[in-house]
């Protein structure tokens, strides 16, 4: 036993440290995309590390009934893996979830991922030009590369209402979803009024006793063009791919023209953006009667203030006798139930909280990133503003993808954003092994440049011609800048990521 011990303890001082190729944060479609996209490059030795016990992301911790995406889905999956059996334009949740598992098969990726591992911290080691990435029970990974793909909406935020933790019912955060808790018959209030409340109010007031919707900002919302794809329809799209990729240009372009002309060029083409807002306004009309129901459910904020959603059956969900919209702020949550401002009380069953995420604060970045010269990411960004080279890139951080990034997302699609970094990796990696480097950095020069671009095209958008100050969009940081979207066309993200100039970066062999 004594020698197998010894003999352990020789191997381990000999064995030195594994460098892997690279390491991937987060196994969602960011960090698979990622993933493909550094194998087309040659590198082999991967590993992802997930927070979540399997791959998805979004699309597996994100269960709540009613959940679907809100992007059609011949837009809303890769390009280079279409999928023809959709069952809806806009497909439910679990399909997605199963999309991804199907990449992950078709791209053998599962053997790069591992579960259940939360980083701490990533530090930049010169010595050895690797990354040193550190698990919360303390084991390190190494790697020449690292890239974070932890999602922009992957942080739950739970509301700063005095006694949430005091409520004595059941409390739901709609990021984490109980599938076992059965709400028929219940009392039930959801507070939150995003895009996840209007997919999940319509599914809990079919099974409520009542329900009362707590709403702090109305949110814009326009009806839903939805169906199911026929059979015909799927068979000819996986028969004829050409048929899809149609389907698919058709939807990214009136997403591109959405996005163009109704947020990001709103200063000279203002009536697009009041086309869209009246079209929400009377599918308001068409829905609700009730004059004072329908002033409370209208934003006082522009149109693509805040992103907007897409839905037939939230609007009428208030019209019925069993379901209350309570305007009035909310004082304080005890044991019992929730309490106004105005001294009013609701006791209820189950609390759903439809809250939304930590974008600025929680995440951006998502653990402790420490680059040359102990930089450290978060307090570079908050200090000197949120900024990153194409999105992707920041100087002091070399080596380093960073994916969700400060100006990164671009368009309406995650996947526009995902495939335009995909090339991105692909064309820079390409001149890394042209010229044999072994480190990379954006310059300081090249992250100045694209920042006064960005700055100055978003300053065309309605976040800064608009009237938004009531919105509370998540598209605005603590420091009230619109740094979240990328301010050009989806096009001009693609063009950039394949001709961006290549000395925008020093190499070094
Ligand atoms: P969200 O848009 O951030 O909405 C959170 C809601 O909670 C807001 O109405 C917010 O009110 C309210 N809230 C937060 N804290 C509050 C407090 N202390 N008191 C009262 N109200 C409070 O979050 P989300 O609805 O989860 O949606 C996030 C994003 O996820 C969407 O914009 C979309 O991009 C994505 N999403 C996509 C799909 C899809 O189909 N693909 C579906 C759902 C979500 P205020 O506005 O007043 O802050």
């Amino acid at each position: 036993m004594a020698d197998v011990t010894q003999t352990t303890r020789k191997r381990k001082r000999r064995t030195p440290e594994h460098v892997h190729d690279a390491v991937i944060v987060g196994a969602g479609f960011g960090g698979m995309g990622a993933a493909i996209a550094l194998r087309e490059r040659g590198r082999e030795d991967l590993v992802i590390l997930e927070r979540e016990d399997d791959l998805g992301g979004t699309w597996h911790v994100n269960r709540y009934p009613g959940i679907a995406v809100d992007i059609p889905s011949a837009t809303y999956s890769y390009s280079f893996a279409p999928n023809p059996y959709w069952s809806r334009l806009y497909a439910p949740g679990a399909e997605l979830k199963k999309y991804a598992d199907h990449v992950a098969a078709l791209f053998q990726l599962r053997p790069y991922m591992r579960f259940g591992v939360t980083v701490e911290q990533a530090t930049w080691d010169e010595a050895t030009s690797t990354w040193v990435v550190t698990q919360t029970d303390g084991a390190t990974v190494r790697a020449r590369l690292l890239l974070t793909a932890t999602g922009f909406l992957s942080q739950p935020k739970l509301p700063d209402i005095p006694g949430v933790d005091t409520f004595a019912g059941k409390v739901i955060h709609t990021a984490a979803w109980d599938a076992d808790h059965d709400l028929t018959g219940e009392d039930v209030a959801v507070i939150g009024t995003g895009a996840t409340s209007v997919q999940l109010v319509p599914e809990v007031a079919r099974l409520a006793r009542h329900l009362t919707v707590y709403q702090r900002t109305a949110i814009w919302v326009t009806p839903k063009l939805d169906g199911p794809v026929p059979r015909a329809v799927q068979r000819l799209f996986a028969r004829v791919p050409l048929t899809q990729r149609i389907a698919r240009g058709v939807g990214s372009a009136i997403l591109e023209a959405i996005m163009v002309t109704g947020v990001l060029r709103y200063e000279r083409l203002s009536a697009f953006n009041r086309a869209a807002a009246t079209a929400a306004t009377r599918h308001l009309h068409r829905q609700v009667k009730d004059p004072d129901l329908r002033r409370q459910l209208t934003p006082d904020y522009s149109f693509g203030c805040k992103r907007p959603t897409f839905s037939n059956t939230y609007f009428p969900t208030f019209t019925q006798a069993h379901v209350d919209l309570e305007t009035t702020s909310i004082d304080h949550v005890d044991e019992r139930g929730i309490v106004t401002t105005d001294g009013r009380r609701r006791d209820i069953d189950t609390l759903v909280l439809a809250t939304g995420f930590d974008l600025w604060d929680a995440n951006f970045p998502a653990f402790t990133i420490t680059g040359t010269d102990g930089k450290d990411l978060g307090a570079f960004w908050r200090s000197e503003r949120f900024q990153a080279y194409e999105g992707i890139s920041i100087p002091g951080f070399p080596n380093f993808f960073s994916l969700n990034s400060p100006w990164s997302y671009s368009g309406l699609s995650y996947f526009t954003t995902i495939e335009s970094q995909m090339k991105h990796i692909n064309r820079l990696l390409t001149e890394v092994d042209r010229r044999g480097a072994t480190r990379f950095e954006v310059t300081e020069e090249a992250n100045a440049r694209f920042l006064a671009h960005v700055r100055h095209q978003v300053e065309s958008s309605v976040f800064a011609h608009g009237s938004c100050a009531t919105s509370r969009s998540y598209y605005f940081n603590q420091h009230g800048e619109a740094t979240l979207l990328r301010p050009t066309s989806t096009l001009n993200a693609f063009r950039e990521a394949g001709r961006f100039p290549l000395d925008d970066y020093t190499l070094v062999s």
